[in-house]
This record gives C-alpha cells, sequence and structure tokens, in this order.
C-alpha cells in the first residue's frame, strides 16, 4: 500500500471568504510522484504536468490536484464530504499503484477536447434523454468526464457513427478506469 496516513486540512478558500462550500488538502507521508503517469494514463480527462510533477483532474464537481506529498480538492460541503472525497481518492491512488504492472504510464500533457468541438459532433437535436436539458450542457459534461459517450443514447444510431467515431478520439484516448 502506497498511502497509509494523511493529515487533512478544511478551509475556506482564500477567494471566496464566508463560503458555504470548503476545500481540502491531505497532507501525506508517502511520495505519490511515480503514480502521477499511471493515473493520466488511466483516468479520462486527467492533466499531467511533468515539470510541476503534479496531475489535476476533475470528478463530480470537485476540481483535484495530486502533488508529490499531496492531494487537493475543491468544493467540499464540510470536513466529513471531505474525508469521504479523499478516502476514495487514497483508495484510487493505492489501487493504481498495485496494479501498475499492468498500465503502461504515460508522461504527456493530454489537454481537454475543446467545448464547441465536442459539441459540434452531437447530435445537436436537445433530445433530453442523457439526463441533461441541451446538448450544450451535455458537451459541457463530457469534457470534464462527468458524463461519458453511452449517456446520449442517440449516438449510437447509424446515422451519427462518423460523429462516434470522431467523438470517441477527442475523449477517450485516455479510457476511465472504476
Ligand atoms: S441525449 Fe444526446 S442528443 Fe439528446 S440532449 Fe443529450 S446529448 Fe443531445
Amino acid at each position: 500500500m502506497l498511502i497509509e496516513h494523511y493529515d487533512l486540512d478544511v478551509f475556506t478558500p482564500p477567494c471566496s471568504p464566508g463560503a458555504e462550500r470548503f476545500s481540502a488538502i491531505a497532507r501525506l507521508t508517502a511520495d505519490i510522484s511515480e503514480v502521477l503517469p499511471y493515473l493520466n494514463a488511466t483516468l479520462r480527462g486527467a492533466i499531467y504536468y511533468r515539470a510541476a510533477n503534479a496531475l489535476t483532474w476533475k470528478k463530480g464537481g470537485h476540481n483535484l490536484a495530486f502533488h508529490a506529498y499531496q492531494i487537493a480538492t475543491s468544493n467540499v460541503e464540510d470536513y466529513d464530504a471531505a474525508v469521504k472525497e479523499i478516502d476514495g481518492l487514497i483508495k484510487l491512488i493505492n489501487r493504481t499503484w498495485e496494479r501498475r504492472s499492468e498500465i503502461t504510464p504515460d508522461t504527456e500533457t493530454h489537454q481537454r477536447p475543446g467545448l464547441m468541438a465536442v459539441y459540434k459532433l452531437l447530435p445537436q437535436t436537445n433530445c433530453k434523454q442523457c439526463g441533461e436539458p441541451t446538448c450544450y450542457s451535455f458537451a459541457i459534461k463530457l469534457t470534464v468526464s462527468q458524463k461519458k459517450l453511452a449517456d446520449c443514447p442517440p449516438l449510437a444510431e447509424p446515422q451519427h457513427a462518423e460523429k462516434l467515431a470522431a467523438l470517441q478520439d477527442l475523449v477517450s484516448d485516455a479510457p476511465a478506469i472504476g
């Protein structure tokens, strides 16, 4: 197990004094630098900055940042929510580290696909089958990995096959892990 202990700080972001949501930083006793390229290879939408030895990722409305000895998350409700979020991330890191022999590490920096490029490839019917009010709002969530292509049923129809293939190239070059 790579991470066994951490200390947690939960605080109001300095730019939003009085905010009702909090940020949290877990300070680690283990250096997680070596696991970052494996996370980069497996977390869809992650961005790895090799020179800075850091990786960022958006998940479930949280902006996450992984550094050598710390993990930070934004937008948590309270201390308990912060513990739950950080515990989940630590399990993810430990599980990825244990599986590293099955993963090809990736040290490239992959930018997120452009919002308009993604939107233009969607059916643009605003049918709401994805649970979003418009294709544009679906595109926003797709680019930050809060939705999957499979959440848009019309994309599976034959007339959208070419657009689906293009979208798979744009948003699925680093498949998410469970
Ligand atoms: S299911 Fe697809 S086509 Fe329908 S609104 Fe959502 S993104 Fe648009």
